[in-house]
């Protein structure tokens, strides 16, 4: 008999994160995280269940390094790779293409086309497909699960999924919309459903991921029909450093009259724009603190000026997300929930105030009790009278990878998304 828990490893371009659940009762007997992986000074924080975490820095020089710190780890807890309690490792896999519409058994062939992929996440893919390897060589015997950030979205209508642009080009260099945080919008769409107490195929769902990196979907009966990321995670909403949607000629044109080259608009986009490039924070909690700051007359000049600064920011990025809310309505045609997710959605009501603010025409409305009142599990923030439900729902990838991984290893039907 195969054992019930699973290791969830999401390996970044410089950390691995990781987690072991067991299925059996969704316990976690540990976590932790290797980060800064190539520095010389990494850092490793391992964290047994009802233990003192244990924390160290270290030189780690690669994923292979940090896998190992990891299996060795987690061996000290009696939680080893080999133990037979495990039954698969499952890793989080950016970019999955057109081809992966499910979580996928990992052998050399899916590698290969995880590899061939690369050109369209180059700072994922290869740093996913280096925690892969190295987990296959530590526990040869394991099976070994991709589980998707772009699986969910695959079932967008073609419509959706592409650019207008000429197809021939769009197809030779796989340019299409593919969109990510599939993972987080298939959990916390099916979870809104549950709140609700109904079935995720009864129900629309407007699903708004908020975190450093945000993105909308539109689910329509548990299917995914448009989400805010494209053919990288830069499309869409304004995310703590990226800058979302931007008119393509802004690149032009920065080549052109300011002389700045591809890499230097790219870093621009994806590290020095969203809210740090707006106000120089790319922390909402710091955004909120500065715009409060400002409210009262104590403060001198440079306060208001921070907290003018602040407020643009805020404006911007609640502006665009309104602007999406109001896109799905139309796309999805009938909306039964708009549920909030993720670091900001999860924690920050006066996000979910200014988003949902005067949009009582079209059905959902925030009770401002339920929404500043703290709670940990899903929870409504919208009044009972309301047509369209207003929901948070704390998401839970880990959770998520774990439930699809021991679905498919143990031959269970996965549940939809
Ligand atoms: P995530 O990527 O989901 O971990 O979200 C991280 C982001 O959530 C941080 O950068 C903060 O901007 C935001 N965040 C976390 N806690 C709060 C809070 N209490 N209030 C506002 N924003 C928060």
């Amino acid at each position: 008999m195969r054992g019930t828990r699973v290791l969830v490893l999401n390996s970044g371009s410089s950390s691995v994160k990781y987690q072991l659940l067991d299925m059996a009762d969704h316990s976690r007997p540990a976590a932790g995280i290797v980060e800064r992986i190539g520095e010389r000074t990494s850092y490793l924080r391992h964290t047994p269940a009802g233990g003192t975490p244990r924390e160290r820095e270290e030189a780690v020089d690669g994923h292979g390094a940090a896998l190992e710190a990891v299996a060795a780890e987690l061996a000290r807890d009696g939680l080893g790779l080999d133990s037979p309690e495990l039954a698969a490792i499952g890793h989080r896999v950016v970019h999955g293409g057109r081809r992966f519409t499910a979580p996928t058994l990992v052998d050399d062939e899916v590698l290969a086309e995880i590899e061939r992929l690369v050109p369209v996440a180059p700072l994922h893919n290869p740093a996913n497909l280096a925690g892969i390897r190295t987990a296959l060589g530590l526990a040869p015997g394991l099976p070994q699960v991709a589980v998707f950030d772009t699986a969910f979205h695959t079932t967008m209508p073609e419509y959706a999924a592409r650019y207008a642009i000429d197809p021939a080009v769009a197809d030779a260099h796989r340019v299409r919309r593919y969109g990510f945080h599939g993972t987080s919008h298939a959990y916390v769409s099916r979870r809104t459903a549950e709140l609700l107490g109904r079935e995720p195929s009864e129900v629309n769902v407007i699903v708004l991921h908020l975190g450093n990196g945000a993105s909308a979907s539109a689910v329509a009966g548990g299917r995914c029909v448009d989400t805010s990321m494209g053919l990288t995670p830069l499309e869409g909403l304004v995310m703590g450093t990226r800058s979302g949607d931007i008119d393509p000629a802004v690149v032009f044109h920065l080549a052109r009259v300011a002389g700045m080259s591809v890499d230097e608009i790219d870093t621009l986009l994806n590290k020095r724009s969203g809210l740090l490039g707006l106000c120089g924070d790319n922390d909402m909690r710091e955004v909120l603190r500065r715009m409060d700051s400002g409210a009262g007359d104590a403060g001198g000049a440079g306060d208001a000026e921070s907290a003018a600064s602040a407020k643009l920011a805020f404006d911007v990025y609640v502006h665009r997300l309104r602007k999406y809310i109001g896109a799905y309505f139309a796309v999805l045609g009938r909306v039964d929930a708009v549920a909030f997710t993720a670091g900001v959605g999860e924690n920050a009501a006066p996000v979910r105030r200014a988003a949902v603010a005067g949009l009582e025409g079209l059905g959902p409305v925030v009770d401002p009790e339920l929404n500043e009142a703290r709670g940990g599990g899903p929870r409504l923030i919208s009044p009972a009278s309301a047509r369209v439900a207003v929901a948070v729902v704390p998401t839970d990838e880990e959770l998520e990878i774990a439930t699809q991984t021991y679905a498919l290893v143990t031959g269970a039907t996965a549940r939809p998304g």
